[in-house]
């Protein structure tokens, strides 16, 4: 049924590490190969061997308005004729950090980098630089990309040193950040007590999307912000997923807290490589060349991805679009719960905007432990009787599921549908 994904795959492992770019392509989740895509066309994708799946990946969020949208499609094509990458500035550069200002009012000054990870290194870089300290908090299952010092979850202690999540990080990095758990503010409250004029920053990502999403609790983000400051450490929201995903300002809009420094990627970018980290003239006039902290990058304010970027900006700034979305959303998250209690299948599903996650669990997922919690097998089946009848999720239980703007009211009922048989099928 999918012989030619098959046999690229073991093509693939042959001269790519794994056979992927990117570890979470490769299935290793939900057991099976993976799907070799061809194009994409709205919520549609096409594999090689002819299949076509309705998707709620969007590229793992950037495609906030579908493959192949026109004004998309329009803008590139104009800027290829132009030139693609010039190492001088261009005016479309201007434009997009502009934007950027406009809808973040966190943000006086943005620098364009190339990928989220970038994005996130570079602003803990300057969290360093401006506060004169060396260590970092984060939240344990928050992902901000593969940065050395980030890739830390708690050991065995809350406020123990952290360890690396993979070999091949020197213990200095891994030695300076401290990993909490999720909606904990008393914990974070006690390692910053105990870590007085130490802690550079608190990172985290203000509605969690790499544990599955995972929603901050009432009032855990003005706690943030408010211990942030008596500290004295600087709190550095990671919107890579989030930025422009919640509202047209992100999270922050969303949920109304400030951070000094926001880190944005994805839907920036419209689906080419891009990535962000602004904050306050204050802070910012440290970065290089107003200020002593080095940063740069060969492709950084690429011009195609800049105006990907500038096009998709431009479609979602209609206020309209997001109570669309999130309508959408709502109308297939409650159908799905409602196919799973009739199938007498337990689920949690989370929520927010155009986010969501199917929790194989029969608790409330608010932290990275609850999440574990979750029965990946279940989802790993649930994940395959979907894809079988034509509807690509995420490949992994701590992943976020996208609705798009190219989304229709029958695509969500056909989903809702295949969700019906595909726990019927668990159920039994
Ligand atoms: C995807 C992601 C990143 C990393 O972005 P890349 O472009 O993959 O480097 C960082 N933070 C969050 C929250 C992300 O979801």
């Amino acid at each position: 049924m999918t012989p030619k994904s098959k046999h690229m795959f073991s093509r693939a492992q042959h001269r790519i590490p794994g056979g992927v770019n990117s570890p979470v392509r490769a299935f290793q989740s939900v057991g099976g190969h993976p799907r070799f895509i061809k194009s994409g066309q709205g919520c549609r994708i096409r594999d090689i061997d002819g299949h076509t799946y309705i998707e709620y990946l969007g590229s793992w969020g950037p495609l906030i308005l579908g493959h192949c949208h026109p004004k998309i499609k329009a803008a590139l094509q104009k800027q290829i004729s132009l030139g693609t990458s010039f190492g001088a500035s261009t005016e479309s550069e201007v434009v997009l950090a502009e934007m950027i200002a406009d809808a973040l009012p966190s943000i006086d000054k943005v620098r364009l980098v190339n990928s989220g990870t970038e994005a996130t290194m570079s602003a803990v870089r300057l969290a360093r630089a401006f506060t004169g300290r060396h260590k970092i908090i984060k939240f344990d299952g928050c992902y901000h990309g593969h940065v050395d010092s980030l890739l830390v979850k708690a050991g065995s202690g809350v406020a123990t040193l952290g360890l690396p999540d993979s070999p091949g990080i020197v213990p200095q990095d891994s030695n300076y950040t401290i990993s909490v758990p999720y909606n904990d503010p008393d914990t974070l409250e006690d390692v910053l007590n105990r870590n007085r004029s130490e802690i550079a920053a608190v990172i985290l990502e203000p509605v969690a999307g790499n544990m599955g999403a995972v929603l901050p609790a009432k009032g855990f983000l003005q706690r943030l912000r408010k211990l942030t400051r008596e500290h004295g450490a600087l709190l550095i929201f990671d919107e890579v997923i989030t930025g422009f995903r919640l509202s047209y300002g992100g999270a922050q809009q969303l949920l109304k807290v400030k951070p000094d420094i926001t880190c944005l990627g994805k839907i920036i970018g419209g689906g080419l490589p891009i990535g962000a980290y602004g904050g306050h003239r204050e802070i910012m006039k440290w970065v290089a060349p107003e200020g002593p902290v080095y940063q740069a990058g060969t492709l950084s304010g690429n011009p195609l991805a800049v105006a990907a970027g500038i096009a998709t900006l431009k479609v979602l700034k209609k206020a309209s679009n997001y109570s669309k979305l999130e309508r959408m959303t709502q109308n297939l998250v409650s159908g799905l719960q409602k196919a799973a209690d009739q199938a007498g299948v337990t689920v949690r599903i989370n929520t927010i905007g155009s986010m969501f996650t199917i929790f194989f669990n029969d608790s409330p997922v608010t932290d990275f432990t609850s999440a574990k919690t979750s029965n990946t097998g279940s989802y790993g089946k649930f994940f395959h009787a979907l894809l079988k009848k034509g509807f690509y999720f995420p490949p992994s239980q701590f992943e976020t599921s996208f609705v798009s703007l190219a989304h229709t009211g029958n695509d969500i009922k056909a989903t809702i549908q295949a969700a019906r048989t595909a726990f019927d099928a668990l159920a039994e």
